[in-house]
């Protein structure tokens, strides 16, 4: 297969493509959920987008996310602390780390 690396792709394009190497799971509804994002209307939509593409769109990976210093941790989807929109509780998050308490 022969790559033109002449021709940039056109930002249309480029999204277009983003979107085809997303998986075609749960009836589309995570291509939809990306148009949805990229359509600027949903910011909901553009956080699961974001959390379902940094853990390869495994939606229990971003379920257990711990990284707790990312900026859209607070608002990530799939978990009670999502809904409460209580921001990180870090009490909780030493307590898993360390169930002890030690
Ligand atoms: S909250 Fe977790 S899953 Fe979402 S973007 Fe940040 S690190 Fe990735």
């Amino acid at each position: 297969m022969k790559i033109n690396l002449t021709r940039l792709l056109t930002p249309k394009e480029q999204i277009a493509r983003w979107r085809e190497n997303i998986p075609d799971l749960f009836n589309g509804s995570y291509r939809r959920n990306y148009d949805k994002a990229m359509s600027g209307k949903s910011l909901r939509a553009a956080v699961t987008a974001k959390c379902l593409d940094c853990m390869c769109w495994q939606q229990a990976e971003v379920k257990n996310c711990d990284v707790i210093t990312c900026p859209l941790y607070p608002y990530k989807p799939y978990s009670a602390r999502q809904r409460s929109r209580g921001g990180v509780d870090t009490k909780q998050m030493e307590q898993k780390q360390c169930p002890a308490g030690i």
